[in-house]
Parts: structure tokens; sequence; C-alpha cells
């Protein structure tokens, strides 16, 4: 196959590049491992009709995000910040209120405290916590929170790097808002028009002088320039190398994707023989099942946990004793209902992703520079990770990684 440009991986950063570029008239082919589009935009369809649920990303951040234009303002639901909200600490189940009521602060402050913090210093979050909170529980449940917003431990996670993705964003302004119809609409509406060869993994870029060349398992794609979109531990874990005569630019750029870890996360739609009585959100604090939602007159409870808590849900699935106690213990009403279904996604353990997004470790700020930066005017890097630490990892970073990468891309070939 021939085409102006490669682009490896359909995800958003991988649909937004390939649409810039073929709007400027060049040809584009999207290689996807997968079958489907959409990469960690990934809906839960229920077999009867029902609202979708989100097993990848669940909401979108700000009334400024792109993705309202993307979609269309008309799909955009407002996501209501005043449902029910519990807590899960040391086994007990209680209404969020109590935090408040017992002089603590919510997690969610503490965070937003960061956020505020022009000069977190060179601290990790859990530093940062430590010197911040006045009582041992407060401290945990913000540890925790932390983990379920980063994925990563709060001790690996750099203060300056979560401030500092905070107020890169703060253009996509305040808020959380769902598209009906499911997230999946987004990467599907990208995606129209462009030339997707789905289920064809690429296991090797060849980067020779003035172009590239693609090996999947269906043939070789020649191309101008290639855009690589796929999450780093792909290329660190040998699922994609990058071979040619500069090789140890090219081995540097493996060495960084090496220093530029996923954090864990797991996903579960269980579905009940009962619906839910009401619509409500728990947060565990003691780690074993992260954020867990239901809504009223539903029979499904979502289950998006990260970092540790990804791992005990992993466990828990494996066992239906095991997952009807943790059921029992983040939503009390499931102890009369039996499980019909499950369906999961497994972030962590997936090959084409090795987690659920990139966190700003401390010191990874050269690994993501050197990560993000092009190779010999032929290759270029988008994806999630290479805004890490400047903006949120989020749909709307990706998006903007991918039209960063088309510019850079089309400023080269103005050139050439
Ligand atoms: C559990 C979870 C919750 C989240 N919550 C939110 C949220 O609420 N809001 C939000 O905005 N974001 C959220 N995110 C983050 C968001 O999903 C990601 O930031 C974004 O989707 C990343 O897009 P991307 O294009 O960079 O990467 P991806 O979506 O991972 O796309 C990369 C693509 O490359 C493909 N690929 C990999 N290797 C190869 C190969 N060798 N050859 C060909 N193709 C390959 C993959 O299959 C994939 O389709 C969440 C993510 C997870 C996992």
């Amino acid at each position: 196959m021939r085409a102006d440009v490669i682009v490896v991986g359909a995800g958003a950063a991988g649909l937004a590049c390939a649409g810039r570029l073929h709007r400027e008239g060049l040809s584009v082919v999207v290689h996807e491992a997968r079958d489907r589009v959409g990469g960690r935009i990934h809906t839960f369809h229920p077999a009867d009709g029902g609202p979708p649920l989100e097993l990848g990303a669940q909401v979108v951040h700000g009334a400024r995000n792109p993705v309202h234009s993307l979609v269309g303002a008309d799909r955009m639901v407002t996501v209501p910040r005043r449902i029910t909200a519990r807590l899960v600490e040391d086994g007990g189940n209680q209404d969020m209120g109590v935090l408040s009521s017992h002089g603590r602060r919510p997690p969610w402050l503490l965070e937003a405290g960061l956020h505020r913090d022009p000069h977190p210093g060179g601290q990790s979050v859990g530093a940062w916590l430590r010197a911040r909170g006045s009582g041992h529980l407060e401290v945990r449940a913000a540890r925790e929170w932390f983990r379920q917003n980063w994925a990563a431990e709060p001790d690996e996670l750099s203060a300056r790097g979560v401030s500092g993705a905070h107020r890169g964003d703060t253009g996509a302004g305040e808020g959380e808002f769902a598209v009906r119809g499911g997230f999946d609409r987004l990467p599907l509406l990208l995606a129209q028009g462009l030339r997707i060869s789905p289920g064809d993994p690429v296991h090797e870029i060849r980067c020779l002088p003035g172009r590239v060349e693609a090996a999947t398992v269906r043939g070789t794609t020649s191309a101008l320039a290639a855009v690589i979109t796929v999450p780093p531990p792909v290329v660190a874990q040998g699922r994609l190398r990058l071979v040619g005569p500069g090789s140890a630019a090219l081995d540097a750029k493996t060495a960084a994707a090496g220093r530029i870890p996923l954090g864990d996360g797991y996903c579960a739609v269980v579905t009940l023989t009962r619906a839910a009585p009401g619509t409500a959100i728990t947060f565990d604090a003691d780690g074993r099942g992260g954020f867990v939602r239901c809504s009223a007159g539903r029979p499904e409870v979502l289950f998006v946990a990260k970092a540790g808590a990804a791992g005990a849900l992993r466990a828990a699935v494996r066992s239906t004793p095991a997952l009807s106690s943790l059921l029992e213990t983040v939503m009390p009403w499931t102890a009369a209902a039996r499980v019909a279904g499950l369906t999961t996604a497994d972030w962590g353990r997936d090959p084409w992703t090795s987690g659920a997004f990139t966190a700003p470790r401390t010191g990874c700020e050269d690994a993501v520079r050197q990560w993000a930066a092009p190779v010999d005017d032929t290759l270029f890097f988008a994806g999630e990770a290479t805004v890490t630490g400047s903006r949120l990892p989020w749909v709307q970073g990706a998006l903007a990684s991918g039209e960063r990468a088309a510019e850079e891309l089309l400023k080269v070939l103005a050139n050439r």
C-alpha cells in the first residue's frame, strides 16, 4: 500500500491527526490494531437498548472542551453533580456529607487546592498532601482520590505536573458532560471519510531517508512520513519496533517510551437480576472498587478502578462470592440481587494500551519531551502521553496532540 502519511492508531489522537491531514489534501492511511476505532474511548451498549455506559473515557471535562463542537452541542448532557455520593471507608458505607460534618475536608477540596497552587515545588503529591492534611483519615481518603483520578501512587505523582496539567487545560472550562448515545460517537464521527485499516497492528516502522515503511500482518505500507499515536508501552515492550539507519535516535526514543508507564486501570459493567432503586455514585476510599455508579431503574453497576483498586477489582471479578461481597459493600442494595452478566475492559493488561493513561510522575519530564519530539522529519508522535504534565491526559489532550503532530508534519512537507 502507498500513502502520503501513515497514522498508527485510530484513537482520538490518531483520528484528529488523520482528519487534519486529509482535509489538507494528503492521502492518509490509518493502521489500527483493534477491530474498532476509538482506543480508550470504549462504550458498552446494553442489549435492551438502555443508556450506554463507558468502559474507557467517562466524561467530557469542561464546557469549552472541543468534543462539544465535534459531536454537536445538542448531543451533550450535563452530568449532575448532586447525585447521591457515598463513601466506603473501613468497610462502612456512608453519605459523603459526613466528611464535612466531622470537620474533615472532602478529598476533592484538597485536590482543588493543589490545582490552584502555582508553586507546589518539586515534591510528590503524597508529600504535598501530608504537609496539608490535618488528620490521618483525611489524607488517606485524599490519597485514594488521587489514585483514582490519576491512576498513580501519590508518592510517585509530581505535584508540579498535576498542577501544571490543570493550569494548561483551563481553556476547556468547568463542568462535566456526557455524550448522549455514548462517547464512542466521537471516534465514529472523526473516522468518517478516512482510510482506516482495522485489525491491522503495525509491528515495525522502518525509517529510511525521506520516507517510512510500516510492516503489518497484511503487508507493507510506504509513505513520506508516519505519525505514531500508540501509548509508549507498546513501543517500550517491543510490540511496535522502530528501526532504521539512524538507529541511535530510535533507540533513544524506545528508551524514553520505557520511562513513561501508564497507570493500571480496570473497568467492569456488572449486570444484576434487579434494577437499582436510585441513582448513586460511590467512592471506595478502601481502595478495592474505585468509583462505582448505578442509575435508578437500571440493572447495571459500573466500576471504574485505577491504580491499586484496578488490581483488587481484577482479582474480585474472578470469583462470584468476592464480587458479590464487594458489590454489597459499595452498593448495599445489590444484596438482594444476583450477577447476571459481566463485561470488562482490562486496560492494564491490554496489549495495545498497557494502562489507563499517563500521569505526570516525578522526574518524567525529559522522557515525555523525548517521546513527543519528531525524528528525522519523517516520524512524528501524538497521543495523550505526549501532553503529560502540560495538559490533562484526557481526550481533549489527545485530540490536541493529534492536531499538533499534523501541524509539525505539514510544515516539514511544505519545505521538502
Ligand atoms: C478507565 C479510563 C477512564 C478515563 N476517563 C476519562 C474521562 O473521564 N475523560 C477523558 O477525557 N478521558 C478519560 N480517559 C483518558 C482517555 O480515554 C485517553 O486520554 C484518550 O482516549 C487517549 O487517546 P489516544 O488517541 O492518545 O490513545 P488511544 O485511545 O489508546 O489510541 C491509540 C490507538 O492505537 C492503537 N494501537 C496500539 N498499538 C498499535 C499498533 N502497534 N498498531 C496499530 N494500532 C495500534 C490502539 O488500539 C488505539 O486504538 C480515561 C481512560 C481510561 C482508560
